[in-house]
């Protein structure tokens, strides 16, 4: 049998898991899981960004998102999960892949400015918030993975990631620089040139308005405009009917917008019902449904999806060990395969002494 080949995703612990996990990555995870040796991160080190002085909440989001992942699919007996400050070898590859990249190549990334401007942190971010995409480089290549699930707003990050390769591979490997990605390990490279795997939706929007410049705000975990996959009800319920829609719209006969209107990319996305979305958009148009009557058939749809995973989560917080005893066995599977590439990395750049 040929080794299956590797992937590697995961989530940055700064809350519990939405509906844009779901589309974005989540549910790709899911479905990978047999063909695939998964390893799906919780990256602690990433939380430490943004929220240094609160280290009890990023401990407490770490095992929240372990239980997201059980109560979705993920199964620990198929997939590694594994927390990132197990694994020393990530840090040990974040030091060195930081001289493979130029500053001012950092500060261009599209995805730092638009978590520095929606995220509100001005000029008064860490220097290791900075280094956080070249961390995500390590968290990546420490596996060597062929594939990485992610949504669309990781894509600056994983170009970096291919970037770092082809520079480490022709450095210190040997490899032609004009070699095509998909012959660097043929050539001798160490790492794959990764290739990103996008959801089948690749930014789901948030239930907010949208920001200055007129754009709908992606989901997020910190930007408070999520609906969690293990909501209970009536947070589901709450989040659905204060929903932004078409803010024209004063009454159920004026004729509604369904472009950049959430209700609508929400029913597109999870209602499975597709002809009474199609009619209801039209009705929407023509003056003819009120926003009360499409927002509570959201609520039906969401909860639909919602509920078994709401009640996966009581039970599990019931067995903590099990979660925990997860984290650990996943750790040392992680270890075992990030100290192997630390051995190649040290090797090609002569570092054994
Ligand atoms: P934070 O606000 O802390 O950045 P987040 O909600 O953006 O949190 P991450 O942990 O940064 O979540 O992202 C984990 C994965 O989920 C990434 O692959 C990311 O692209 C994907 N993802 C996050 N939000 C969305 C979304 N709204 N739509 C599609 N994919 C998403
Ligand atoms: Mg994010």
């Amino acid at each position: 049998m040929p080794e299956k080949q590797r992937i590697l995703t995961g989530d940055t612990p700064t809350g519990r898991l939405h509906l844009g996990h779901w589309v974005g990555s989540l549910e790709n995870r899911v479905l990978m899981q047999d063909e695939y040796d998964c390893y799906f991160i919780l990256a602690n080190i990433h939380a430490l960004t943004t929220r240094a002085e609160h280290p009890e909440k990023i401990y407490q989001d770490t095992l929240d998102i372990a239980i997201d992942f059980l109560c979705t699919g993920i199964d620990p007996q198929k997939s590694c999960i594994f927390v990132q400050s197990d694994i020393p070898a990530i840090s040990e590859l974040t030091f060195i892949f930081s001289m493979l990249i130029p500053f001012p190549r950092l500060m261009r990334n599209p995805t730092i400015k638009d978590e520095i401007r929606d995220k509100g942190l001005g000029d008064s971010y860490p220097f290791g918030f900075l280094l956080y995409p070249i961390g995500q480089v390590a968290d990546i290549l420490a596996f060597r993975p062929a594939l990485v699930p992610v949504g669309e707003d990781q894509i600056p990050h994983l170009e970096m990631t291919r970037e770092v390769a082809r520079r480490f591979n022709q450095l210190y490997c040997g490899v032609d620089p004009h070699s095509e990605d998909a012959k660097h390990i043929a050539e001798g490279g160490l790492f794959p040139i990764i290739e990103p795997k996008l959801g089948r939706v690749k930014r789901l929007v948030g239930t907010g308005g949208p920001n200055e410049q007129g754009q709908l705000l992606k989901m997020s975990k910190s930007l408070n405009n999520s609906i969690l996959l293990t909501d209970d009800a009536d947070s589901v319920q709450r989040k659905v009917m204060a929903m932004y829609t078409d803010p024209k719209r004063l009454k159920a006969t004026d004729p509604g917008s369904i472009d950049n209107n959430p209700l609508w990319i929400f029913h597109d996305t999870f209602n499975p019902d597709k002809a009474w979305v199609t009619e209801a958009k039209a009705r929407y148009q023509a003056g003819n449904i009120g926003d009360v009557e499409c927002k509570k058939r959201l609520v039906e749809v969401l909860t639909a999806f919602i509920a078994p995973l709401h009640q996966k989560r009581l039970d599990l917080e019931k067995n903590m060990d099990y979660v925990k005893d997860v984290l650990r066995k996943g750790s040392e599977k992680a270890n075992h395969t990030a100290d192997e590439t630390m051995r190649l990395a040290k090797g090609a750049m002569h570092q054994v002494f």
